[in-house]
């Protein structure tokens, strides 16, 4: 039975016998940015402590997720030390899944603007270590539209992060679409981000090789992105970019057949949407390495998307930053990608060259 230790020796062996093919040249000095990074802030503890009595998995103070609750509070002193130790230059924090979607509307209205005027002031205290998207409540859209308004030109931050479905509901319903009018018109990414599936997924996602992050997120999330681009969304909105992490939720794998597929059935009759569902993956989507910094899957990733959607991650804390700064260096970046992988396509997408704080 291998251990996870000798798992992960593993994935940095393969890695590094195919990068051993790629130039040997001297890689050039790049930033590493991690681009999937995860904070709470007490107040929300508190309220997933009372929410989760209602029987949904959500992370406390003194559950099963106690420490990463600790690290996740520490948006200071203990994550920069973190991250000097690891070798990593800035993180795009989000508020942790599933974020302010599991409370009442007007909780998860005030909250939101709780947690991104905390979000600005980390990244004020350190503006070259620390860079955040906003929370938003998209139970109340109008509310959501402002709220990101609010975050990128009062308090600096770089775009929203929703965790999949709110209340069972995912953004294809057409009430939630200002959000994405709101996205369009500031030029700033939403990150599609898992939670655990909706309750019609539900019961068919469980069990051990199934659940979390094993493969029920990915399932989850990438639907929920096929029904994004088949509602229309990027007819209606063509500048809106999403993010999607975990190497994209396995969607670039399954591109051709997804294309494929739409032809059989609309190629002779009136399409529902203008372009081909590969066509928007690869002109409205970027996609981060956070939990998949595996070889294979990059390279691929990389060749379906291009090297400039494609940007690092982590998903601190819930993957090891240490280890997958190991299976990072071990990567088959070829000559010149890694600069952009790294660094500069997070820095274009979240236009993290703009000052954190605009006031
Ligand atoms: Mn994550």
């Amino acid at each position: 039975m291998p251990n996870r230790r000798a798992f992960i020796a593993g994935a940095v062996g393969t890695a590094l016998a195919s990068a051993a093919g790629a130039s040997a040249a001297k890689p050039p000095r790049h930033r590493v940015i991690a681009c999937e990074e995860s904070f709470l802030i007490p107040e929300i503890l508190a309220e997933n402590a009372r929410a989760g009595s209602a029987g949904i998995p959500l992370i406390t103070s003194d559950g099963p997720m106690a420490s990463a609750a600790q690290a996740l509070v520490d948006i200071g002193e203990g994550r920069i030390r973190s991250m000097d130790r690891d070798g990593i230059d800035m993180q795009l924090l989000m508020l942790s899944s599933p974020g302010v979607q599991v409370f009442d509307r007007d909780k998860a209205v005030a909250l939101a603007a709780l947690v991104n005027d905390r979000a600005a002031a980390a990244c004020v205290r350190h503006p070259e270590r620390l860079a955040a998207l906003a929370a938003i409540a998209p139970q109340d859209p109008a509310a959501a539209a402002r709220e990101l308004d609010r975050a990128v030109n009062r308090l600096g931050l770089k775009g929203a992060v929703i965790n999949s479905h709110t209340n069972n509901e995912y953004l294809d319903a057409v009430k939630f679409w200002p959000i994405f009018e709101s996205a369009e018109a500031l030029g700033v990414p939403i990150y599609l981000h898992p939670r655990e599936p909706s309750l019609p997924m539900r019961a068919a996602l469980e069990g051990p090789a199934v659940s979390g992050a094993a493969w029920a997120y990915a399932v989850e999330t990438g639907t929920h992105a096929l029904r994004i681009i088949g509602a229309g969304v990027f007819d209606r909105f063509p500048r809106l970019q999403l993010v999607l992490g975990h190497m994209g939720e396995a969607l670039p794998f399954w591109l051709p057949r997804i294309d494929n597929r739409y032809l059989e059935r609309f190629g002779t009759v009136r399409p529902p949407i203008k372009r081909l569902p590969s066509d928007y993956i690869r002109e409205n989507f970027h996609i981060t390495s956070s939990g998949m910094n595996y070889p294979a899957q990059l390279r691929m990733t990389i060749d379906v998307m291009g090297i400039d959607r494609t940007l690092f991650a982590v998903d601190y804390p819930f993957e090891k930053q240490s280890e997958t700064m190991a299976l990072a260096k071990a990567l088959p970046l070829r000559a010149g990608e890694a600069p952009r992988f790294f660094e500069h396509n997070a820095v274009r997408l979240f236009r993290l060259d703009r000052a954190q704080k605009p006031d």
